[in-house]
């Protein structure tokens, strides 16, 4: 049977759609098939424009109005399940948004679904991390109707646009189901910075820079300098150096950058599960056993509070 592809993509704050949609269409590809994109959201306009020229796919199904506006689960799943069985493939990016809605469509359709895929062997057979991706598994669906979450960052996107637009379906926006409501949001805008899931380089810090304060101002000009997003472990956030939505990890964003430099992180197995696929990976330590530098491509031993200036003003001249 010839596959039916539906990438469900999100879109970012400012309305347009969000680069990890070129994943999606890469993880298709290596899929083949008809595809499909869905967009979603309180208002869609701009992104539906950006979703008609995406290269290879067949047409962009729209579902605008108020009640997408928050991405809750309950509305995307009676926004998609209308049309899950047209399809025999469903893939969204494994994001908190993701993560929570398609596990609900699971339940409804009784399918199991198969999350953070990082490679695509065959119709039926996906690579993904478990044991917080010491181990990479392959595993066999043999769901009729697959369900899955794909780690964007293991699928470097499809480039090109189409100059003829694909042809739109406009969905019906789901009603209002007084099941959750969302209260409120809370983002960290990295001003000036690029997003850590977008970003080249990523400058991370861990519990070794031993304040908020010295977070900022040791990490800061160096991020500046590198036009680089911050990052940092899961000991540092919850100490409060740095805000939640940057902890890198197994518990955090996967992050796989062409650099990233881990400054006071010694290296714990959940650390590596968010950053270890970075091209380029560089460690500044004072312990020269610590277990951050068995997956560094360089290694600084010594007292950050010296290093990370050293460097910062390196860079600047
Ligand atoms: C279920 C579960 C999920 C988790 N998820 C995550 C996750 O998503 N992300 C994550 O990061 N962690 C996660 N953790 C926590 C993880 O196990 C580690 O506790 C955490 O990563 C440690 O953070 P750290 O490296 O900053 O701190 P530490 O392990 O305390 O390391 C600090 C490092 O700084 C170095 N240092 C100290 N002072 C200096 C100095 N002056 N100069 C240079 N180096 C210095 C030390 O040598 C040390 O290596 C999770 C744990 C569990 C159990």
């Amino acid at each position: 049977m010839e596959n039916r592809i539906l990438l469900v993509t999100e879109l970012g704050p400012d309305g347009h759609l969000k680069s990890s949609i070129r994943s999606l269409l890469a993880a298709a590809k290596a899929l083949k098939g008809d595809t499909d994109v869905l967009i979603w959201g309180g208002d869609t306009t701009s992104a539906l424009v950006e979703a008609q020229h995406l290269p290879g796919i067949h047409r962009v199904l729209n579902g605008s109005g108020a009640t997408l506006a928050e991405g809750l689960a309950e509305m995307l799943c009676a926004l998609v399940r209308p049309l899950a069985r047209q399809y025999t493939h469903i893939l969204t990016a494994a994001t908190a948004i993701g993560k929570n809605w398609m596990p609900r469509l699971a339940a409804l359709e009784d399918v199991a679904m198969i999350s953070d895929v990082v490679g695509v062997e065959s119709s039926d057979t996906f690579i993904r991390p478990i044991y917080a991706g010491s181990i990479w598994a392959t595993v066999c669906c043999p769901e009729s109707l697959k369900l899955i979450t794909v780690r964007t960052t293991a699928f470097p996107g499809v480039e090109g646009e189409r100059t003829e637009p694909v042809p739109v379906e406009n969905l019906p926006c789901p009603a209002a189901m007084p099941l959750s409501t969302r209260i409120s949001v809370h983002t960290h805008a990295q001003e000036g910075r690029p997003s850590l899931e977008n970003a080249r380089v990523v400058v991370s810090g861990g519990r070794g820079l031993g304040s908020a304060e010295h977070y900022e101002a040791l990490l800061g000009p160096l991020a500046e300098e590198l036009n680089a997003a911050l990052g940092a472990s899961r000991a540092a956030v919850d100490l409060g150096y740095a805000p939640n939505d940057v902890q890198v990890g197994q518990t955090g964003k996967v992050v796989a950058p062409d650099l990233y430099i881990a400054i006071g992180i010694s290296g714990a197995i959940q650390h590596l599960a968010g950053m270890q696929t970075s091209r380029v990976i560089v460690a500044i330590n004072k312990d020269p056993d610590a277990p951050i530098f068995a997956v560094a491509d360089y290694g600084l031993v010594g007292d950050l509070n010296l290093l990370v200036p050293e460097l910062t003003a390196a860079l600047q001249k």
